[in-house]
């Protein structure tokens, strides 16, 4: 590949003892700085709530990470007619002076890139290196749509005798940005910067969990000389701000990332034409998953558990891309079973603020519940290999393992969004392959494989947006990995990749009769 002006910014090395240091040191400086009061933010004015949350450390719950005024409707309209006010001017502003505050945005974040990570820590439950490539995706997000639209601010001519033609984007209007608590800054960030990169202003509404982290973002996009009114953070309830802002008639596109329930509602809401409303709304939704790693004969077995324990139980399986199902030709099935349980037993669970945690709590009592649910149905339903202890002070669910799944029961079929991994057995490879389809989701999917065929196979018939061979399935690079799926986990385009823009933007075609 060229060169074309954008890099991925690269994590940190945690085998340097400088690195370390530093991490332990931002984490007990953050430890030190719980419990403050953030407040909406509304055309650059901190704005007073009448109501609050609190944000809690998942790894020790009754620890309060901050304080959250939850914005009003009567806020929420006064986000609208910020973000209305600023949007000529910034839509004025060209690709490449928006970009330069993104790209002093993605500077700053270099900078707090410790202390950032230091409160995904404590406010999510992720352990530190994985926070630590959610800040450096967050900055790629940054300079890739920066680059971007300086792209597609390019008008593309067509002149013949007679004909000038000019085709070029505008933006749309107000964004309403929903983002989820798993990945609070960089989802948060990249559909934020997506939509102010290409002109348009934002309203971000960020998961109740993950509120604080939406504040550190507000800090940076101000702090990197954002005009007040083109983004304004709106803190708040997704069932009252959330479903408000939905119906707003002065809303002209949504951006969510979440679950397929929320996602579902969201497209239906907008999809009504309100009164006063003169446009309809776009939704972008990226939803759940259900992604399944065929594990074949062929494959490297050391490799398969390495890639499927990590895509399995990396930040407690919490992710959208993360491996829920273990697809494994019989042949090879028991030994792929015995390795795999070994090599999760190895792993550390326990409070994400302690260095050596490789697998922290899940994010809230009521996830905790529902993952807790799933595993009782797998006692019932499967074989359950292995169940981890867990600290009890924290919501904590031990990586569990259930084996023998049928391929359409609950475990097979539902996204539990925890340290739950199915383990389904195919009788080949042909078998593996439907099994893998064969939910209605469509998000990532992994193939371990040494055979030619079925590898060529997988590109063909492997129905996911995202497939990734002989390697785990998540952690998608901005630019190399373009992110996103289709089926039930969303619509919409993938992020971090080059239709994405296109999705916050109008065409226009322009004829001019010479
Ligand atoms: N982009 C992330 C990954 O590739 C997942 C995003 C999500 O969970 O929403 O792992």
């Amino acid at each position: 590949i060229e060169f074309d002006g954008f890099a991925n910014a690269p994590d940190l090395d945690y085998a340097e003892l400088a690195n370390r240091e530093n991490a332990a040191r931002a984490i007990d400086q953050v430890g030190n700085n719980l419990g403050q009061t953030y407040q909406p933010i509304i055309n650059g004015n901190t704005v007073t709530a009448e109501n609050f949350v609190d944000s809690l450390n998942p790894s020790k719950s009754e620890q309060v990470v901050g304080k959250i005024g939850l914005a009003s409707i009567e806020q929420a309209d006064q986000a609208i007619a910020a973000a209305k006010q600023a949007f000529p001017a910034w839509k004025k502003m060209s690709a490449t002076d928006r970009g330069e505050i993104l790209r002093r945005a993605a500077d700053l974040m270099e900078q707090q890139r410790a202390e950032l990570s230091a409160w995904i820590v404590w406010e999510v439950g992720k352990p530190v290196r994985e926070a630590d490539a959610e800040v450096s995706e967050a900055i790629d997000f940054c300079r890739y749509y920066a680059k971007e639209m300086e792209r597609l601010a390019q008008p593309q001519y067509r002149h013949v005798p007679g004909e000038d033609n000019t085709y070029i984007y505008q933006p749309r209007g107000i964004a309403l940005v929903i983002s989820p608590w798993n990945f609070p800054l960089a989802i948060a960030m990249g559909m934020s910067v997506a939509a102010i990169a290409a002109g348009n202003t934002v309203i971000l509404k960020p998961a109740e969990q993950a509120s604080v982290i939406g504040a550190k973002i507000a800090e940076v996009l101000i702090a990197a000389g954002l005009p007040a009114g083109v983004f304004n953070y709106l803190p708040g309830k997704g069932s009252q701000v959330g479903a408000h802002l939905v119906k707003h008639p002065d809303v002209h596109l949504i951006a969510f990332t979440g679950s397929q329930e929320v996602g579902c509602n969201i497209y239906a809401e907008a999809a009504i034409l309100r009164t006063g409303q003169k446009h309809l709304k776009r939704v972008i939704a990226e939803m759940g998953g259900k992604n399944g790693m065929i594990i074949d004969e062929s494959s490297d077995l050391d490799q398969a558990v390495v890639g499927v324990v990590k895509s399995a139980f990396g930040y407690a399986g919490q992710k959208c891309s993360a491996c829920s199902r273990a697809i494994v030709v019989a042949s090879i099935y028991d030994p792929f079973i015995a390795r795999l349980v070994e090599a999760t037993r190895s792993l550390v669970v326990g409070d994400a603020t302690a260095p050596d945690t490789k697998v922290g709590p899940v994010i809230d009592g009521s996830a905790q519940a529902k993952i807790r649910s799933y595993i009782a149905k797998g006692h019932e339903t499967g074989k359950v290999a292995l169940e981890m202890p867990a600290p009890e002070h924290g919501f904590y669910v031990g990586p569990t393992i259930v084996t023998d799944v049928a391929p359409d029961g609950v475990l097979a079929q539902e996204e539990i969004f925890g340290p739950v991994l199915a383990v389904i057995k195919a009788e080949n490879f042909d078998q593996a392959l439907a099994i893998a389809n064969n939910t209605p989701y469509a998000l990532t999917g992994g193939l371990y494989s040494r055979t030619p065929s079925h590898i060529k196979r997988a590109y063909q018939e492997f129905e996911v947006g995202n497939l990734y061979i002989n390697r785990s399935i998540t952690g998608a690079l901005v630019d190399r990995h373009p992110f996103g799926g289709f089926k039930l986990s969303g619509v919409g385009s993938k992020a971090g990749g080059p239709d994405y823009l296109l999705q916050f933007l109008e065409p226009r075609a322009i004829t001019e009769n010479t």
